[in-house]
């Protein structure tokens, strides 16, 4: 697929993406499980960024009390699926946008197909069950996988490849689903802290797929909204991983 220039002229400015990377995003496929609060705003800035093809995988329907921060979504849309809606924002933002829906949820069975194809996925979901199976999927389908997670203030992410022989997967990070897990459901969650995240895994998918920078493998970045405060956590492949260890 040839490239807008005028649109992208932001982009092909800079020296890491430029026309080549810009080429690199036309061609790319990329995965969302989810399209809530995470989702969202991913999803809206890699149409934006032009990349070619967007799987969204997500079973929802759009809720009142979703809008405090899911704004892919407006009051309209309230009780139509969350995949469907999300397409029509996307594609009326950029009409060259391939996006491709699945109104179910990811799981063990279906993410093989799901993945066929995909160059990066991005897991904005808040269940751990969902995560392990993104998880053991995309060490499966050899592709890279951006996870991120949130709670009251505080918001993290890292990328995560656990087909390769030096980088973590997610279970490396997380070996055991937590008994009591917190989901923003239960906890609640301020609301463009869902963008900063979200934000954040778009850019670390643009620079997976034009190769600019370092991505956040084995790095756990953290940030504490209440403080402002960011950390970045060095994380390490564990060889007695179930997922991706070789012991
Ligand atoms: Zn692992």
């Amino acid at each position: 697929m040839s490239i807008d220039i005028e649109r992208h002229a932001r982009h092909i400015l800079l020296k890491e993406i430029g026309g080549p990377g810009q080429n690199k995003l036309a061609r790319a496929h990329i995965a969302l499980i989810g399209v809530g609060g995470l989702g969202a705003p991913a999803a809206l800035y890699l149409a934006a960024a032009g990349v070619g093809k967007l799987t969204l995988i997500d079973p929802d329907y759009v809720s009142l009390d979703n809008l405090q921060r899911q704004i892919l979504y407006t009051t309209k849309d309230i009780g139509a699926p969350k995949a469907q809606r999300a397409k029509d924002r996307l594609t009326a933002l950029d009409p060259r946008l391939h996006c491709d829906i699945h109104a179910v949820k990811a799981d063990a069975q279906n993410l093989p197909a799901l993945l066929q194809g995909v160059d990066v996925v991005l897991d904005g979901c808040d269940d751990f069950e969902t995560r392990f199976a993104v998880n053991h999927a995309a060490i499966a389908a050899q592709i890279p996988l951006i996870s991120g997670a949130l709670g009251r203030w505080d918001a993290q992410a890292s990328v995560f490849a656990g087909h390769e022989s030096e980088t973590a997967c997610y279970q490396c990070f997380v070996p055991d689903i937590p008994p009591e897990a917190e989901t923003c459901e239960r906890v609640g969650v301020v609301g463009p802290l869902t963008g900063i995240c979200g934000s954040l895994m778009a850019l670390e998918a643009i620079k997976l797929i034009t190769g600019a920078g370092q991505v956040l493998k084995n790095r756990l970045w953290i940030y504490e909204g209440l403080t402002a405060r960011t950390r970045i956590v060095t994380l390490a492949k564990d060889p007695a991983c179930p997922s991706c260890g070789t012991l």
